[in-house]
C-alpha cells in the first residue's frame, strides 16, 4: 500500500526535535493521515514490540518507550514503507546514512528517535493498533 507507520520515540520528544522530524517527514514528500501526541501504557508497549519478547533488549525497550510521550502518525506516500526505513535510516545512528533523521537526531541504537513499519502489513496492524477509522482524515 502507499501508507505507513511512525512513531517520534520518547528522546526525539524529549530532544525538543518533534518539530524538526515532522519537517523532514514532510519535506520528503509524506502527507499525514493521521496524528497523536499520547504515551504508552506497559501493556501497549508489551504487544507492540512483542515480536521482540525474546530478544534480550525487549524489557529495556518497553521500559524506554513508556518513559515519556510519544508522537503516533500515519503517512501516506508512494512506496510508503521503503521511502520511510530510507529517510529514517538504520536502527543504530552510527551506522544511519548522513542526512537521515537517525544520523541527525537518534542518540544511541535504543533511543534511536522514531520508528517504521517494516512491511505494509505491519504498517496497516499499527496503524490500526493507534488509530481508530474516524481518526484517519
Ligand atoms: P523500528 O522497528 O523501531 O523502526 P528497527 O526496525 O530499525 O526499529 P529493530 O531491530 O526492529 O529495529 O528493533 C526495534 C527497536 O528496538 C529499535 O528501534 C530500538 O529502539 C530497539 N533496539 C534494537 N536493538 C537494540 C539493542 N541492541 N539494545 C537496545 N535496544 C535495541
Amino acid at each position: 500500500t502507499n501508507r505507513t507507520f511512525t512513531m517520534i520515540k520518547p528522546d526525539g520528544v524529549e530532544s525538543k526535535n518533534i518539530g524538526n522530524i515532522l519537517q523532514m517527514i514532510t519535506d520528503a514528500g509524506f502527507s499525514i493521515k493521521a496524528m497523536k501526541l499520547t504515551k504508552l501504557s506497559v501493556e501497549q508497549a508489551k504487544v507492540f514490540y512483542a515480536v521482540h519478547k525474546e530478544r534480550p533488549f525487549y524489557m529495556e525497550l518497553v521500559d524506554y518507550m513508556v518513559s515519556g510521550p510519544i508522537v503516533a502518525a500515519i503517512l501516506e506516500k508512494d512506496n510508503a514503507v521503503a521511502d520511510f526505513r530510507t529517510l529514517i535510516g538504520a536502527t543504530d545512528p552510527a551506522e544511519a546514512e548522513k542526512g537521515t533523521i537517525r544520523a541527525k537526531y537518534a542518540e544511541s541504537k535504543a533511543k534511536n528517535a522514531v520508528h517504521g513499519s517494516d512491511s505494509d502489513e505491519n504498517a496497516m496492524i499499527e496503524g490500526e493498533f493507534h488509530f481508530s477509522k474516524e481518526e484517519l482524515v
